[in-house]
């Protein structure tokens, strides 16, 4: 996806703050944290939103899941954490690459609406 902000942020054409990369996998920090740790996580593969993972591309979700067990642990997240995934503009998605926001260092309400 040549236009996609994400997909140039894996390639390197746009700087990001990176945290963790592997084949599957690649996180930085977001450029507008909503708390002291705030984190994306995105799959390599461009898959727009939740709408879109099928059989053949979740096992890129599972990466991920995998990916953000291990960031959580080594920045040693052991008061909790919080995975955010918008999924449509009404949800507040505003790039169609699908990521995972990692959110915490703070206290965090519940419901958010
Ligand atoms: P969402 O609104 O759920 O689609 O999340 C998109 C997130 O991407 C927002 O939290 C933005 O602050 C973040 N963001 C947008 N551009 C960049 C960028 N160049 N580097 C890091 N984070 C970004
Ligand atoms: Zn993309």
């Amino acid at each position: 996806m040549d236009s996609c902000l994400f997909c140039k942020i894996i390639k390197g054409e746009i700087p990001s703050s990176k945290v963790y990369e592997d084949e599957y996998v690649y996180a930085f920090n977001d450029i507008n944290p909503v708390a002291p740790v705030h984190i994306l996580i995105i799959p390599k593969e461009h898959i727009c939103g939740a709408g879109e993972v099928t059989e053949e591309n979740s096992g890129n979700i599972a990466k991920v899941f995998e990916a953000i067990a291990k960031i959580a642990k080594r920045l040693d997240l052991k008061d909790g954490y919080r995975i955010v995934n918008n999924c449509g503009e009404k949800a507040g998605q505003s790039v169609f690459h699908m990521h995972f926001h990692l959110i915490a260092g703070c206290e965090m309400g519940w419901p958010p609406c």
